[in-house]
This record gives structure tokens, sequence and C-alpha cells, in this order.
């Protein structure tokens, strides 16, 4: 297909305001262990925009060239029963580059269509080993979207959660197995109104956004001009974009290098689990997500340690929805409570320490995830890289 018959995509730094949703992306895209987001939000919120978006932005990943499921040629560990056969088999591994991937799961999708099916009577017969890929290779180093992901089978979605918490996919039947590796940014979305997701499963999710209409005026002029400026001549709105997408595309490609090397102290683990245990939040999936998103965005920001900032913006993603299954629920209480405890958390951040070169993008930041923010968020944004404005 040439790029002139592509349908042209909206450009992810052309989204107005959105923040918290636009960090929940880009810290999963980074890296992908974080586990799943789900953004919640009523109709024409451009959720499936923003998704599409993130995955056109993305570095091209290099993948084992012939390989039916994407396997990465850096990581043997993680190849495929196929790979790995080839490779013991003294044959040559040669590589490709692709696009990320973007794959759009449909509502009516079913296990078998998931995960792939194995073939056992071929394997009995012919002593011949036959695997039907499923969604999950096809999404491996990409993005898997689900639209409308509380109208899906709550067990499809429980093995969606499963295999992109585990970066594998193992299909097991009568002793015969096949394991290939499913690595992808999961972005479930929701509209609200339309039913709940029951609490074991908003639980498996580990970031959340939700995502409210922008009510500066400011902002919703931006909105109108950039969405008539793309209607009239898409191709021309995404070169006047190109520069930043190319700009947010390398950073976080240097971020996936980095994010392993970030490091944490016992201070900062404590900080986190305090937070949990005071907002009542069950289990401990919670801490290590907000782990994980904290060095994510540390590694975005270049830097090769957490920072209470990290820690607080991290949970800012991770908690909403679990404070809100918890013992507040039913209550604006909670994530008054949570606004509060993050907003102390920034402010740890800023008093010396190891902070000290936060301090200027605390200033720009600080504001981002306050709902009663005085002044329009998009202007404390300025030298945030994330920033669309001019
Ligand atoms: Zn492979």
């Amino acid at each position: 297909m040439t790029n002139k018959m592509m349908r042209v995509i909206y450009p992810f730094t052309a989204i107005v305001g959105q923040q918290r949703m636009r960090r929940a992306l880009i810290l999963s895209a980074i890296d992908t262990r974080i586990g799943g987001v789900l953004i919640r939000g009523e109709r024409g919120t451009a959720k499936s925009t923003a998704a599409r978006a993130l995955a056109a932005l993305l570095p091209p990943v290099q993948v084992v060239k012939d390989c039916r499921f994407g396997c990465d040629p850096n990581s043997p560990i993680t190849w495929c029963t196929e790979c790995r056969e080839r490779f013991d088999h003294g044959e040559a591994v040669p590589v490709e580059t692709l696009r990320t991937p973007f794959v759009n799961l449909p509502v009516s999708a079913t296990e078998d269509r998931v995960v792939g099916t194995l073939d056992i009577e071929k394997a009995i017969q012919k002593g011949e080993r036959s695997f039907e890929p499923g969604v999950l290779a096809s999404a491996n180093r990409g993005l898997l979207y689900i639209d409308e992901v509380n109208l899906l089978d709550d067990h499809v979605v429980d093995v969606l959660l499963d295999s992109a918490a585990m970066g594998m996919n193992i299909v097991e039947r009568e002793g015969i197995s096949f394991a290939h590796p499913a690595r992808f940014i999961l972005v479930g979305t929701m509209n609200p109104e339309e039913g709940d997701l029951r609490p074991q499963l908003l639980d498996r999710f580990a970031l959340s956004v939700d995502i409210l209409g922008i009510l500066d005026p400011r902002q919703r002029v931006q909105i109108m001009e950039r969405n008539i400026a793309f209607e009239s001549d898409p191709e021309a709105f995404r070169e006047e974009f190109l520069p930043k997408e190319q700009e947010l595309s390398a950073q976080i490609a240097q971020a996936r290098k980095l994010v392993d090397k970030v490091s944490y102290t016992p201070r900062d683990l404590l900080m986190i689990t305090n937070l949990t245990a005071r907002m009542q939040v069950d289990g401990h999936r919670a801490d290590l997500v907000i782990l994980k998103a904290a060095r994510a965005h540390a590694a975005f920001e270049g830097r090769e340690a957490i920072t209470p900032r990290d820690i607080a913006l991290a949970a800012e993603l991770a908690l909403p929805h679990r404070v809100n299954a918890g013992p507040f629920r039913h209550s604006e209480m909670g994530l008054t409570q949570l606004e509060e405890q993050i907003e102390q958390l920034k402010g740890a951040a800023s008093e010396g320490g190891a902070a000290e070169d936060e301090s200027q993008q605390e200033q720009s930041d600080s504001k981002t995830g306050q709902k009663k923010s005085p002044s329009p968020p998009e202007s404390n944004l300025a030298p945030n890289p994330l920033d669309p404005s001019p």
C-alpha cells in the first residue's frame, strides 16, 4: 500500500489538552509491561483517534523476517517456538523493519480468535504442529485497541489482560503447546454510560483515565481550528506537525532504551506504599504499576532515577479506578483525598534534595493534574515536549 492510499491519521501531537490520557498512552508505549490503559469517556471524545495516532507515531520495530509473530531479533528469550527451532537448526535469522502494528479488536471476538488455535488432528495424524495465529499474534510489538471493552466477553478480556501482563501467549492442548511473544500496548475504551467493567477486571487495567470535556474557551477554539484545518487538507496538516511527531517518537525510542536503567530507592518504595495504604487500595498490583509507570516517566524525561513527582504523576493514572472500587466507592471523598495526597507528593518534589533539577519542570507541570486549576492547564505546559501549541 502506498502512503497516498492510506487514510491520513490525525497527529498525536495535535491533540489539544487531555494531558493525562496522553501521558498514560506514552508511558505504556515506553514500557508495555506496565499493563493496559483504560480510557473512559463519552462518545466523540477522540479516544480512538488518540490510540491510532499513538501507533502511527511510534518508532518502527525490527522483526525477524518471515516470522508470523513479529519476534524481536534482539531478544532471543522471547522468541516464538518457530524462531527458536530455526535458530536451533542453525538457520540464519534475517531481520526487517516494520511500522508499529495497530490492531482493532472487534467486540464480537472469541477466545479462539484472540489466542489462536492449535490443530490437534494434524498433530496426531501427521506429527506436525500446526498453529493458526490469532489477534495476539498480530498485535505483538504493536498496539491492540479495544473499543467498548465493557461489551466484550469477560473471559476474553481476562485472557487479553493475562497476555498483556505476561508478554507471552501460550496455547496448550492435549500435551501439545505453542508459545509466541505477545508484547503489546493494550488500550481499552468505554463509555461509562453503557455499563461498567466488573471491579476485578477494572483492577487488572494498569492505568485509567477519565476523559472530561474541555471547558476552557481558548482550548475549544484551538480544537475547532485544528479540526477544520485537518478536514480541509489532512496531508498538509500532518506535514505541519511532522517535526513534533518525529521529536516525540525519538523521545519514546530513547526512553525505551533507558527505562530498565532507571533506579529507585527504598524511600521511593515506601512513598508508594504509604500512598496506596492511605488510600486503602487492595492488593499489590497498584504498587507495582506506580513504580513501573514512574520509571517510564523518568526515562521519558531522560533521567536515570525516579523522583516524588514521577510517583505522583504515575499514581494519578494508576489509582483513580482502584480508589473508586475500594472502600471509598460511591463517594467523591476518595478521589478528592487522592488528589490531595498527590499534590502533596508533587510539593515534596520541589523541596530540595533529590528534586533540585525538577524545580523548573515542576513549575510547568504541577497544575496538569488539578481539576480546579484556576488558570488554563495548557498554558502551564510550555516547556513540556508533549505540548502541541506553537
Ligand atoms: Zn518468531
